[in-house]
């Protein structure tokens, strides 16, 4: 009797109008088909290989030291002073850690908090396309309307006009991802200049995701928008340990902005998540210490891998672009005739044994993906041996 008044009452309950206008992330989806069929991931972009042995023992120690109450809710001060201190060391940027760094549960998180914390009814958003999946619903969840700005490969450049023309006096931020997921593709000064020009134009701010920073490749230069004159003050930078520092489970990350609008993210993150886990930010703090040699090795390494996945990825028929930064490739998969990305990722997740992303979640209009996969490079040579193996099949249909 209970049970079916609960049931009817169930129904009549109308959830979410925001929630039902997104799907589950199809990345992590992808992870989970990998391990249902046994495959070989190389969808979900986290490293299979072990986090430096240095930031593993800073986590042991603060655990021990008892580190394990809640941190400030803004983040530690001896990690806030460290993400400060690399910041002016790699970029030139100099940043109050008390006023203008909001320690978050990821990078995620930082974005979300960031977008909610800046924007009202109305406001628009302008997104390069091919996305970041999170960032659709990201605008969906703050009420932001996006306005895609088509990045046109091989080289994934921009049309000028293009971008200008999305911009209006409802613009409220532009999001940028660089190096970017799923391209590749790392903006060069003069694109950050013409992306400054139009920011300052309409006043507008500059959502900018960094994680990828140190995976550069054939001498890419990674820049941050906040350091490009007149952006400090308008850009939310986010970061976080997870690529850098081969943590992506342990959920650290963090948003730089003015001491206004981090005052905004503030408040909304300590309402969604009070913080982030505190020796996990001791932690932290000591990676961020890690000499110049640290952040070499880890873009030599990643070039040996994009090398690696090129290769067989070629062998097996893919047409790739050349990633620049980050350390996803993508594919054109027209040559092999299947209807389109889901068809051909389903039939290499459950019958070649290889996860992939399909091309389609990166874009608004699943048409426009329809001939691309995305496959990640994060992983240790057997899981790429194992994947050329797999991939071989391909050939011999
Ligand atoms: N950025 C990673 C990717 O694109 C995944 C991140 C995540 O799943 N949170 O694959």
């Amino acid at each position: 009797m209970t049970t079916n008044i609960t049931q009817a009452a169930v129904k009549r309950i109308q959830l979410s109008l925001k929630a039902e206008q997104f799907t589950e992330s199809v990345i992590r989806e992808m992870t989970r088909l990998a391990f249902k069929h046994g495959a070989v991931n190389l969808s979900q972009g986290y490293p299979d290989f072990s986090a430096p042995a240095e930031i593993k023992q800073a986590a042991r120690e603060a655990i021990d030291a008892d580190i394990n109450q809640y941190a400030i809710t803004w983040g530690a001060k001896r990690f806030r002073d460290a993400i400060a201190a690399k910041f002016q060391r790699t970029q030139g940027v100099s940043l109050d850690p008390e006023r203008e760094i909001t320690v978050c549960c990821g990078s995620t998180e930082a974005m979300i908090s960031s977008m909610l914390a800046i924007i009202n009814p109305g406001d628009e958003v302008v997104v390069f396309e091919p996305f970041y999946e999170n960032y659709g619903p990201d605008a969906i969840l703050s009420g932001a309307s996006p306005k895609y700005v088509k990045l046109k490969p091989p080289q994934w450049t921009f049309d000028p006009d293009g971008l200008a023309a999305a911009f209006s006096a409802n613009t409220k931020a532009i999001i940028l991802n660089s190096p970017n997921n799923p391209t590749g593709k790392v903006f060069d000064r003069a694109e950050l200049e013409q992306i400054r020009d139009l920011c300052v134009r309409w006043n507008v701010f500059a959502i900018t995701d960094e994680i990828y920073e140190h995976m550069l490749y054939d001498g890419a230069e990674h820049i941050s928008i906040a350091a490009i004159e007149g952006m400090r003050d308008r850009t939310i930078t986010i970061n976080a340990l997870s690529k850098t520092y081969c943590v992506t489970g342990w959920r650290v990350g963090w948003a730089i902005a003015a001491p206004e609008v981090t005052a905004s993210i503030r408040k909304v993150h300590d309402f969604l998540t009070v913080g982030a886990a505190a020796p996990l930010q001791e932690a932290g703090a000591r990676a961020m210490e890690f000499p110049a040699s640290y952040y070499e090795k880890l873009a030599r390494d990643y070039a040996v891998r994009r090398e690696r996945l090129l290769g067989i990825l070629t062998d097996a028929g893919f047409r790739c672009f050349k990633p620049r930064g980050a350390y996803y490739i993508m594919t054109d998969i027209s040559a092999f005739g299947f209807p389109n990305d889901f068809a051909f990722a389903k039939y290499l997740v459950e019958e070649i044994g290889v996860a992939a992303v399909p091309g389609s979640s990166f874009f608004r209009d699943p048409a426009d993906g329809k001939s691309i996969l995305r496959f990640t490079f994060c992983k240790k040579e057997e899981t790429l041996a194992a994947a050329a193996a797999k991939l071989a099949k391909l050939r011999k249909g």
